[in-house]
């Protein structure tokens, strides 16, 4: 589905557009002119649906050349073992997000979200082979693409977003680190730390973007920037950040 010139949302799942399966986040597709880059790769339960998703714009899954992770979280990462099968892309994440990967599920909480019936009680993680690590303000160009990984803690302790540029698109990708109007999700997790959320926060607030597009809920084509205002000036009456409101499944 086009959002801006080049620009896709290619998955996205209850807890936004349902284009895909319920479980996947919402994923990012940018054309470069030397291939597809992807941002996030859902749950990997429903990649026919994202390829699906993608002919309908006429973009060829062959032509996915990389993919870039936000964070570990089985709805971000979970798709990327299938895609590096069925597409040969490159996949690419921060050290941190390699290292969870490498110590298994707990590490990542899969374990117990899968407890807590967030996943089906056979749904099964297979870990993708990583090509590369970004590095926190280290951009790297692909094609006509510019990305800027940023280092965003506080959701998980390995979470990054990313700046996203190209012909005067302006964009952030930033994963489950804010969400439309400033929003937040609160999870009781290991690595969940609100007063690093916030300090990620007022990191994006720093960012100057025009697409806000986030990991679950609706995206912002104008003025994105406004939403990460939003939760600073929140922060800046000493309140924690608003939570998002999720669709129960
Ligand atoms: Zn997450």
């Amino acid at each position: 589905m086009r959002v801006a010139p080049g620009t896709y949302l290619v998955a996205s799942g209850v807890q936004g557009c349902s284009l895909t399966h319920d479980l996947d986040c919402n994923c990012w597709l940018f054309e470069t002119g030397e291939g597809l880059v992807l941002f996030d790769t859902g749950a990997g339960l429903d990649i026919d649906g994202i390829f699906a998703v993608m002919d309908e714009d006429g973009l060829s899954p062959d032509r996915l050349s990389h993919v870039f992770l936000t964070h570990a979280h089985g709805d971000h990462s979970a798709g990327a073992y299938v895609l590096q099968q069925r597409t040969g892309c490159k996949v690419f994440c921060n050290r941190l997000t390699s290292d969870l990967l490498d110590k298994g599920e707990p590490a990542f909480s899969l374990d117990v979200a899968r407890a807590a019936g967030v996943y089906p009680s056979d749904y099964a993680y297979t870990r993708p082979s990583i090509d590369g690590l970004v590095v926190d303000g280290e951009t790297i160009r692909i094609g006509t693409l510019l990305i800027e990984p940023l280092f965003t803690p506080g959701h998980s302790l390995d979470h990054y977003s990313y700046r996203v540029r190209r012909d005067g698109i302006v964009a952030l990708v930033t994963g489950d680190a804010i969400f439309h109007s400033g929003r937040i999700v609160y999870q009781g997790i290991y690595d969940f730390d609100v007063r690093q959320s916030a300090e990620s926060i007022r990191r994006l607030g720093t960012v100057d973007f025009e697409i806000l597009l986030p990991g679950h809920g609706m995206f912002v084509r104008h003025g994105g920037r406004r939403h990460v205002d939003a939760a600073v000036l929140h922060l800046d009456k000493l309140m924690t950040p608003r939570p998002i409101e999720f669709v129960a499944i």
